[in-house]
């Protein structure tokens, strides 16, 4: 059943939009299910979830970290994450680029951008991401074990899917924004179970889907 889930969300979407599948409190051996039905990108929002399942699982997996992210956590996923999603601040970049630096590895990292109508959501606003990036781009020789490959947003948790597309329709236009500035950003991270469909048609190139695939938490 997992397989028939990714497959039907895969032809939904077209082969240029990345499906994560978001396996947050899920045991590994739906991961294994997933696994053996050829998916091989995964998503988790806590460290220590993602460090237990990385220990346990096949080592071809690409591990994606989506939620918030505590500076003094970073230590623990730096040596195998594959893309970080969540990167909300400078001190946080930071942090990633020291840790990386250990591991001896060039991590990618999404911006998060903050895009709902709700108070509860982590992220950037623009003016912050402006000045983020321009501070990198200022300072590149100080950034030579992380990488900026893109930006991560949600939309509000609500069932006005104008309101969800326009919120989208604003993180596309921010990320064509930014195509000319020195960053080539590839990753345009938005949708989940409930409006990935949306997300992929105002350009996301990455959906985080978990209760679709693996049913609700
Ligand atoms: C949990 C989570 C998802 C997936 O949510 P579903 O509604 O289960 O698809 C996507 N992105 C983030 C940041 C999450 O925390």
């Amino acid at each position: 059943m997992i397989g028939a889930n990714i497959d039907k969300i895969k032809q939904e979407t077209g082969e240029n939009v990345k499906l994560v599948a978001v396996s947050k409190t899920k045991p590994v051996e739906l991961i294994m299910e997933a696994y053996n039905a050829g998916q091989l990108v995964f998503g988790e929002n806590k460290v220590q979830e993602m460090t237990e399942k990385y220990e346990l699982l096949p080592k071809d997996i690409e591990w994606h970290l989506i939620g918030h992210l505590q500076t003094n956590k970073v230590k623990y996923i730096a040596p195998f994450v594959h893309l970080i999603h969540s990167v909300d601040s400078l001190k946080l970049l930071n942090e990633i680029e020291k840790q990386a630096q250990k591991s001896n590895r060039v991590i990618s990292v999404l911006l998060q951008v903050f895009i709902a109508n709700e108070e509860t959501k982590f992220g950037l606003d623009e003016t912050e991401l402006n000045d983020l990036i321009n501070y990198v781009n200022a300072n590149t020789e100080q950034y030579k074990h992380v990488k900026i490959t893109g930006l991560m947003g949600m939309a509000s948790n609500t069932e006005n899917e104008t309101q969800i597309r326009n919120e989208f329709k604003k993180l596309k236009t921010i990320f064509e924004k930014l195509q000319t500035s020195n960053f080539k950003l590839q990753t345009l991270s938005m949708g989940m179970s409930h409006d990935y469909k949306i997300a992929a048609e105002e350009g996301s190139t990455m959906i985080r889907v978990g209760s679709l695939i693996f049913g609700e938490r």
